[in-house]
């Protein structure tokens, strides 16, 4: 029998708001332990909540952006459980009324565009953090207590590895050009559990699933997947039974180890939190969201390729937000090629990316004037990549660059032919060789004039001198 993979991610992100979901502490990271802490983030006796509206517009924004329902009316729910992590021995989240339902996510998968379900996004606080091994200590960090979070539950709409990949990257890609997470997997910001089941080919129904978590990189969500998907494969073959557990990734050894059976959610004792009244949005905030959502990574690359740029490119230059906006705003009304060609191979390499933050080499306004010149036939190509060079150092604009160290293009026909009568002067065997017929020669003397001329001269003007004067006398 030949089986099929069932797959549904299930992913927290931690929202990129300034303050807290329920008190006004900062969530900023790194700083020393327990230092962003009130009566609310320990849960006191006593202590109120009170919802982040910032936080509110980011599940909101989210959701509009899924093409999801948005719950006009919405409830936070209380999920007990003991943990040290957890002081008030529940967490607040939403249960069975979320903010956000029934959306879809486009994923593109080998060439192919699949459009996965999204079942619900909910808002919910994140936990402490236990910090294991502090001399012979284990001690609790609350500065993450009571971070905001979405989870956002996917439909089981996957059948590979590849295809959960995807999926993430997708999901990822929208929340950070939506500004609502920093989408970073390696510092726990962009968490994924992974459920997987088996089914025979052609069954309607699903096998028993198994959760898998610790999954922190996107390459691993598909080895974990993989080996999931092959241990069940011969569980089921050998006439075994998978068990309902949640296993855990484990890169060292490549594979998933069992850690305890899979909770149910009688066991949470779910409840809505009386602390909390209903989560009421209105209209016109979702219409004002919606109105204000940032243009998706998909977008973008359709307005760039209309404009003449290869699909490859505009994955390339669409890979941040934030070169989203330089590029943009880096080339203005200019050739969208020759801008892209320049960012790619001259700034990549000079840009800092950390999160949602960037760091550029230069303004984008310095790189659209540098573009404008070489345009203008002010100077070529390859001494923009010098003025280029000098601007990273300097900060300052092209024209005073180019004006000062004389950069300028030659253009003046008679000096350049000047330049080009001393070079064939001094250079008789190839004027030779290029009148015997091995015209290939005209590359160097091209050369030699740009060298003459300290790779000022303008090269268009160079070679019709050349041709002119080598096939005249
Ligand atoms: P829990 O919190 O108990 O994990 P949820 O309903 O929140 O339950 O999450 C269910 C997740 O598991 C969803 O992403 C869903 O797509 C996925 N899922 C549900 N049933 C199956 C199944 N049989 N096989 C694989 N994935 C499944
Ligand atoms: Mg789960
Ligand atoms: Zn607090």
């Amino acid at each position: 029998m030949s089986f099929e993979a069932v797959i549904g991610l299930e992913v927290h992100a931690q929202l990129a708001t300034k303050t807290k979901l329920f008190c006004g502490c900062p969530t900023r990271f790194g700083d020393a332990p327990n230092t962003h802490v009130c009566p609310v983030c320990f849960g006191l006796p006593g202590a109120l909540p009170m919802p982040n509206r910032e936080a509110v517009a980011m599940a909101i924004a989210t959701g509009l952006a899924l093409g999801c329902t948005i719950r006009r009316r919405s409830v936070f729910a209380r999920k007990s459980y003991f943990y040290p992590d957890l002081a008030k021995g529940y967490q607040i989240t939403q249960f069975e009324l979320p903010i956000d339902e029934a959306g879809q996510l486009p994923v593109e998968v080998e060439g192919q565009t699949k459009v996965a379900g999204i079942t619900r996004i909910h808002l919910e606080e994140d936990a402490a953090k236990n910090l294991h091994g502090v001399g012979d200590e284990t001690l609790v960090d609350f500065n993450r207590a009571g971070v905001p979070l979405i989870e956002i539950v996917g439909e089981p709409d996957l059948r590979s590895g590849a295809e959960a990949e995807a999926y993430l990257r997708a999901l990822r890609e929208v929340l950070v050009f939506l500004g609502v997470s920093d989408g970073n997997l390696e510092e726990g910001s962009f968490r994924c559990d992974a459920n997987v089941s088996l089914r025979p080919v052609g069954s309607a129904a699903f096998g028993t699933r198994v959760e898998l978590k610790n999954i922190n990189s996107f390459r691993f969500v598909r080895k974990a997947l993989e080996f999931e998907i092959a241990r069940q494969e011969a569980l089921l073959a050998a006439g075994g039974e998978v068990a309902s557990e949640t296993r855990t990734w484990v890169e060292g050894q490549g594979r998933t180890v069992a850690m305890r059976a899979k909770e149910e959610s009688q066991d949470y004792r779910y409840f809505p939190d009386p602390d909390l009244p209903p989560l009421v949005v209105d209209d016109a905030w979702v219409e004002e969201i919606r109105r204000t959502l940032p243009e998706l990574p998909e977008a973008v690359r359709a307005r760039w390729v209309s404009r003449g740029l290869t699909e490859a490119d505009a994955k390339v230059l669409s890979a941040h937000p934030a070169l989203v906006a330089y590029f943009d705003a880096a080339v203005g009304g200019g050739s969208a090629k020759a801008t892209a060609n320049f960012i790619q191979s001259e700034v990549l390499g000079h840009v800092v990316l950390r999160g949602l933050q960037a760091r550029f080499p230069v303004p984008p306004e310095h790189l659209r004037a540098l573009l404008a010149l070489v345009a203008e036939g002010t100077i070529n190509r390859k001494i923009a990549k010098e003025v280029f060079a000098k601007m990273r150092e300097t900060s300052e604009p092209p024209d005073v660059i180019v004006e000062r160290e004389g950069l300028a293009q030659l253009s003046d026909e008679g000096a350049i032919e000047a330049a080009v009568r001393q070079v064939l002067t001094e250079h008789p065997s190839q004027v030779e060789q290029f009148r015997s017929g091995k015209t290939a020669v005209l590359g160097y003397l091209v050369g030699q004039v740009m060298k003459a001329t300290r790779g000022q001269a303008n090269p268009r003007l160079v070679n019709e001198i050349l041709r002119r004067l080598l096939r005249a006398s």
